[in-house]
Order: structure tokens, then C-alpha cells, then sequence
């Protein structure tokens, strides 16, 4: 049985980060452990294959979780720090319009490769085809059980990821693990994910994307987010919708509400259509496509049970001006784990030190994801597991 200084679960972006700071020291007294044939799956599909890596508009207010540790990682690895290091490592990168940080060759996978390059140079090895399934506790450390044979080391770093995304390898099965070593789990719901909804008069809409405002009033609570709203057969999707989804409740069905026109306050909208309809003698049908997609205005028309060729009135401008500005949308759920960008719960960071190792088993450190700790759109999420990556690999590094 080989023996390692330190062995990481998970060759996902925080597992091949810490790789690269352990490497410097320990050479090929580390190892990863991936379940997939390869590292790195889900990190190549990120930002549309581009790797959203970052955003300039960093604040804590982006993430959701125990808001003392995810400051307590982030000061000690800031965002200027973090993209100093990556850049030491040849992932340079540029910011787009809306502050979110790619690499410059706008590729995931040279983000992928630059890591690799770098833990591999120091002789780190990657053990692939190798999904770990028992931790067990010896007096100098622990023993990992894989597909790939039993591998022993005196520290463990668990970079396994959430439960989302489970064609990358993460289905949530590794928590097993952590609860083996008496660590508890929070609740898991997916995050950044389509909604499904009820798209009675929202049909044939598929692949058509709007820049919209979606809301949801709960309690005395109303919140929204605007930007690309993209419409399936089965539901909506898109930045704003992923972005909602990150702090909707997780209640079923929710009564959501959009704004087709967010550019027009209600009131203009209003008295724009009203004075079209009264001089400009449009039908119903015309005086909506003056303002709206021509397939969304015939589902209001059918919604309002209005045909699509007489004149328009003042009274069916009031009632568009409502219905575009407040189109209610029955929301049944979410289009599940399997599609969602990320896990919202995860191990409670209370469980950890502030050095992100286990309080129940020492030697264990937790980054990333499987953390209950989870960012919004826009490349918060890849930063958290940088930053907390970093943080592990620090601390062990001053252990050693
Ligand atoms: C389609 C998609 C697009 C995304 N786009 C972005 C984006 O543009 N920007 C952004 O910030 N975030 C994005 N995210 C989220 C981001 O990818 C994750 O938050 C981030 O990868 C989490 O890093 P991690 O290291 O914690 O886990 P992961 O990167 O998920 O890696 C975990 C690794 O552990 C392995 N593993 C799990 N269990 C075991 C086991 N028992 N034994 C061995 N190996 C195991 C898995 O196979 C996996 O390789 C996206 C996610 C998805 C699914």
C-alpha cells in the first residue's frame, strides 16, 4: 500500500488548486484521487466552456452561507491575491463588461491545463478511475479505500464537491464519507438552476431569450434580478433565473411574476399602448408586437381570450400594460440537481477551524464546495474554491 503525506479526494478546481501549493514542497509525497477517467470535467464545462474563473465585483453579499468564515477566507486570500497566483501559474486573464473574470484564451481547459502543468512538474501524482469509498482512522493518519487499491496518508484534504452536476462526478455521494468521520450535512437543494414552471401561455417559446425581471414575493419579502431570461418547453432558465434560484425558497409551488419590458416603468407602458390604440387604429395583435416578442403576444392574446384581429381598445392596452409588466408565472421547482450549476447546503463551516480543518478528525481539511457555502452566478463560485483551497494548502504547509 503506497503512503502519502497528504491525499487529496477530488480532482475537481479546488482539489488541482491545493495540488499546485502542496506540490512546491511535498513533490510526490501528494496525490490526487479522481473517481472520473480524468480531472477536471466539470471545471472544462464552466462558463460555457470559457471558465468564468472570477468577478471583479466581488463582495461578500455574493455568497450565502456563514458569512464570518466565507470573510475570514477571503481576507486572507483576496481576489488580487488569488488571480496574482493563477497568474503565476500562466492562467492570464481579462474581465468582460459585466466584471466576470476569463481566462484570456477564453478556454476552460487552459485553466485546466495550467494547473495540471503545474502540480504534475512537481511530481504530484494524479490517480484517476479511483472514486474513494471508506475513510478509516489509523493512530498516524488515514486509509482510503478506492477502485484503484487502498491508499494510506497522515493528512486528507476533502475537495469532493456538492451534489450538483452529476454527470461531472459529483452526486453528493462523497458526504458519506465526512458523515463516516461525524461530520453532519445541511440540507442540499440545487442552486444557479433552471426553473420549472407551468408554461400554459408561454408556448412555443423554446430558445427565445429576453432580457427580463423575474420576481417572487414571499412573506413581506419581494426578490428579483434582472438580465437574459431564456424560455424551454418545461420552464425558464437563463442569468436572471439562475440567479433567483439561488435565494428562492425552497417551497413548491411559488407564485413568481415577470417583467417582460423592465426598461419601461408600468405607468409609460400604459399610456404608450393606450395612445397607440386610440390613434393609431391597431389591431390587438399589432398593437402588441409594437412592444413584445409576436409568439408571446399571441399566448397573452389567447391568455386574455382575445382574437388576434380586432381593434384595440384602451381598456385591452391597460389590461397588455398589466400582464406585461406582471406576468404571473406558477413556478413548480427546479429542474433538479442533475442540471444545476451548484449545491446551496453543504458540511456547516462551525464543523471546521478556521484553517478549514475537521474539529472531528484532525488532519482532514474541507474546501470548496461541499462546504455549506455557495456563490451566485458570475463566477463567485470557482473564486470560493480557490480561495478556500488556498487556505488548506497554506495550513498545511505550516503543519508540515
Ligand atoms: C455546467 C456548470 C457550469 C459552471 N460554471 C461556473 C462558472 O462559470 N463560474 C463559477 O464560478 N462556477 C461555475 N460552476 C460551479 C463550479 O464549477 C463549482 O462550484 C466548482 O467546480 C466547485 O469546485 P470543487 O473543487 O468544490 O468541486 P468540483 O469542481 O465539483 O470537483 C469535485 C471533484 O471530486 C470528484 N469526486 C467526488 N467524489 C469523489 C470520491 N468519492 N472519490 C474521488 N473523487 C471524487 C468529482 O469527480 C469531481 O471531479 C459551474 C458548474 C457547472 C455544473
Amino acid at each position: 500500500m503506497k503512503n502519502y503525506r497528504v491525499l487529496i479526494i477530488g480532482g475537481g478546481a479546488s482539489g488541482m488548486l491545493v495540488a499546485t501549493l502542496l506540490g512546491k514542497s511535498m513533490g510526490s509525497a501528494v496525490a490526487i484521487l479522481e473517481r472520473n477517467d480524468r480531472v477536471g470535467k466539470k471545471l472544462l464545462a464552466t462558463g460555457n466552456g470559457q471558465g468564468n474563473i472570477g468577478n471583479e465585483a466581488f463582495s461578500l453579499d455574493r455568497y450565502h452561507g456563514d458569512k464570518d468564515m466565507i470573510a475570514s477566507v477571503f481576507e486572507r486570500v483576496p481576489q488580487d491575491k488569488n488571480l496574482a497566483y493563477l497568474q503565476s501559474l500562466g492562467i492570464l486573464t481579462s474581465a468582460d463588461e459585466r466584471g466576470r473574470i476569463y481566462p484570456l484564451s477564453r478556454q476552460a481547459s487552459s485553466v485546466l491545463e495550467m494547473l495540471r502543468k503545474a502540480y504534475l512538474s512537481h511530481g504530484v501524482e494524479e490517480i484517476v478511475n479511483a472514486e474513494v469509498s471508506a475513510v478509516k482512522r489509523h493512530k498516524d493518519g488515514y486509509l482510503l479505500r478506492t477502485k484503484a487499491g487502498e491508499f494510506f496518508a497522515q493528512n486528507v484534504i476533502f475537495a469532493t464537491g456538492g451534489k450538483s452536476g452529476n454527470g461531472f462526478g459529483t452526486d453528493g455521494s462523497a458526504f458519506e464519507l465526512l458523515r463516516s468521520l461525524g461530520h453532519s450535512v445541511t440540507a442540499l437543494s440545487p442552486s444557479l438552476v433552471a426553473l420549472k414552471a407551468d408554461m400554459t401561455y408561454l408556448k412555443n417559446l423554446k430558445g427565445v431569450r429576453m432580457e427580463a425581471e423575474i420576481s417572487c414575493t414571499y412573506g413581506k419579502k419581494r426578490i428579483f434580478e434582472r438580465g437574459d431570461l431564456l424560455f424551454s418547453d418545461s420552464g425558464v432558465s437563463g442569468d436572471s433565473v439562475f440567479r433567483l434560484s439561488a435565494r428562492l425558497p425552497q417551497k413548491f409551488p411559488l407564485e413568481c411574476k415577470i417583467d417582460f419590458l423592465p426598461a419601461i416603468s408600468h405607468e409609460s407602458l400604459a399610456s404608450l399602448l393606450m395612445t397607440k390604440a386610440k390613434t393609431e387604429r391597431f389591431t390587438a395583435l399589432e398593437l402588441l408586437i409594437s412592444v413584445i416578442h409576436k409568439q408571446f403576444a399571441k399566448n397573452l392574446l389567447r391568455m386574455m381570450g382575445v382574437a388576434e384581429n380586432v381593434p384595440a381598445t384602451a381598456s385591452f392596452a391597460t389590461k397588455c400594460a398589466e400582464l406585461i409588466k406582471n406576468f404571473p408565472l406558477n413556478v413548480t421547482g427546479t429542474a433538479g440537481f442533475g442540471v444545476a450549476q451548484v449545491t446551496k447546503g453543504g458540511v456547516p463551516t462551525k464543523e471546521v477551524t478556521e484553517n478549514l480543518e475537521s474539529r472531528f478528525a484532525s488532519g482532514v481539511y474541507l474546501c470548496g464546495e461541499l462546504l455549506d457555502v455557495d456563490g451566485d452566478c458570475g463566477g463567485y463560485n470557482l473564486q470560493w474554491a480557490f480561495a478556500s483551497a488556498t487556505v488548506v494548502g497554506r495550513s498545511i504547509m505550516q503543519r508540515i
